[in-house]
């Protein structure tokens, strides 16, 4: 077999064996390899379909010789195997970019650093009631070439994070939407912020004037970047702040979208995701279906009663009078502050774990306006204390959700709010958000 017909795949995880299923149905000699374990559930895949692999190691003579690499978002670029494929010249590409060989589906696409999630599924709720044949993938779910290599659809909801776009060259997004751009994963992109905003405008590449693009007309940094790129597609910029121009505002309390001067007007107290970002997100979901010509109705009642999922500004119960908020999500400064905006009672503020280079400043008239008390949650707290002890005197330290829980709850009274909302990723006392918000709710329930 000729080297361009071998594949190597690095990371056996979702991407990864899902990239592997759709290459060899593709007839490519399949190779997979992950330096750790392989969980049992993608083991059993490979093993079932007579996929070759390796876990533990990379090994160089089973993947150098390959015509292509196909590399999970999770591997960063410093790696040495990465360094030593780019080096002699072999493609190192994402599973989305690999899987979009394979379909004609038309594909909406989006990114930014914060909503991404929310908006993929509110777009994919909108998209499945108004009864098209749709795939949800990406960062969600199952990935999108196993969708690819065993599913039908026509059009597919994809959620891209910049890692994804990095290993993205041919692929084009149908519609694609750009939410927002702040500082993040800056390790991976060589500490320069310019290279994470160039990694996000990927979602541009390839578009023609037939494709759209939808973007935050808020954003300081994407409108910088708009005036350098001047891109091809149709733009569909929406904002909170202006009206002119845009083909989603706010006025009068009303979520507005005006595309192709057909106006739909909804109030923002119907929307089932409430606080202001969500309005981001609403809006730039509500552009991309009307683009797709959905009907208003279909988007009213969609809007009303879409469910978020879970750690994304999730109400868990009110106890005594105390409501406590799950926004394990929020693990970074941008998407605090916006929990923190939406805010209407007192709060007791659980916050810490993992620093990413985070610079609290931008918070400091929020939480004074907003915040009663903080529990620091993490094992190293210092820089939180550093930045609010000089304006919250009500501030306690804790190693556990359940510590965290029991102090926030000690702190409070009737009518307050207990948020959390780290700021922070959860790997210092956690496995990862996720358990991180599940162990908040039942501490929270235990109280
Ligand atoms: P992502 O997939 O980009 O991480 P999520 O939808 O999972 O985004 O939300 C992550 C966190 O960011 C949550 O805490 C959420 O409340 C907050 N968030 C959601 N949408 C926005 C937005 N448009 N701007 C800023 N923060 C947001």
């Amino acid at each position: 077999m000729s080297p361009q017909k071998r594949i190597a795949i690095l990371g056996a995880a979702e991407s990864g064996v899902g990239a592997a299923i759709l290459a060899q149905k593709h007839g490519y000699d399949v190779f997979v390899s992950d330096a750790g374990r392989i969980a049992e559930v993608y083991r059993q895949q490979l093993t079932q379909r007579n996929i070759a692999f390796e876990e533990g190691s990379h090994t160089w003579s089973l993947i150098g010789n390959a015509g292509e690499v196909i590399k999970s978002p999770g591997i960063p670029d410093k790696v040495e195997i990465i360094k030593k494929l780019k080096k002699q010249g072999t493609p190192v590409i994402s599973e989305i970019e690999f899987a979009g060989r394979y379909t004609d589906a038309k594909k909406i696409c989006i990114t930014g650093t914060n909503g991404k999630s929310t908006t993929t599924l509110l777009t994919y709720h909108v998209l499945s009631k108004a009864g098209f044949n749709v795939g949800l993938a990406g960062n969600i779910g199952k990935s999108f070439a196993w969708q690819v290599a065993e599913e039908n659809y026509d059009h597919y909801v994809i959620e891209l994070s910049s890692f994804q776009l990095d290993g993205m060259y041919s692929f084009k997004a149908d519609i694609g939407i750009l939410l927002n751009i702040t500082p993040d994963h800056l390790d991976r992109y060589e500490y320069s912020l310019q290279n994470y905003i160039n990694s996000k405008f990927r979602i541009l590449q390839n578009q023609t004037k037939n494709d759209a693009f939808i973007y935050c007309a808020d954003d300081t940094l994407i409108e910088t970047e708009l005036l350098k790129l001047n891109p091809v597609a149709q733009c569909y910029p929406f904002s909170i702040h202006k009206e002119e121009g845009m083909s989603a505002f706010i006025k009068d309390n009303q979520i507005q979208l005006n595309i192709q001067n057909k106006l739909f007007t909804m109030s923002i107290f119907e929307l089932a995701l409430q606080g202001k970002h969500n309005l981001y997100n609403s809006m730039a979901a509500g552009v991309a279906a009307r683009i797709l010509d959905i009907r208003k109705e279909v988007i009213r009642d969609s809007f009303a009663d879409f469910r978020n999922a879970e750690h994304r500004m999730e109400f868990v119960t009110t106890v005594h009078g105390v409501d406590f908020i799950n926004d394990s999500k929020a693990t970074n400064v941008n998407s605090a502050w916006f929990a923190l905006e939406s805010m209407q009672k007192p709060v007791i503020w659980i916050v810490g774990g993992i620093d990413k280079g985070n610079d609290y400043s931008m918070l400091t008239d929020l939480v004074k306006e907003k915040v009663k008390a903080i529990v620091c949650m993490g094992t190293d707290n210092k820089k939180i204390h550093d930045a609010f002890g000089n304006i919250i005197k009500d501030m306690a330290d804790a190693t556990s959700a359940e510590e965290a829980v029991a102090m926030a709850y000690k702190m409070s009274k009737k009518g307050d709010v207990v948020l959390l909302s780290p700021c922070c990723a959860s790997f210092d006392l956690f496995k990862n958000y996720e358990d991180r918000g599940r162990q908040f709710k039942s501490a929270v329930r235990s109280l």
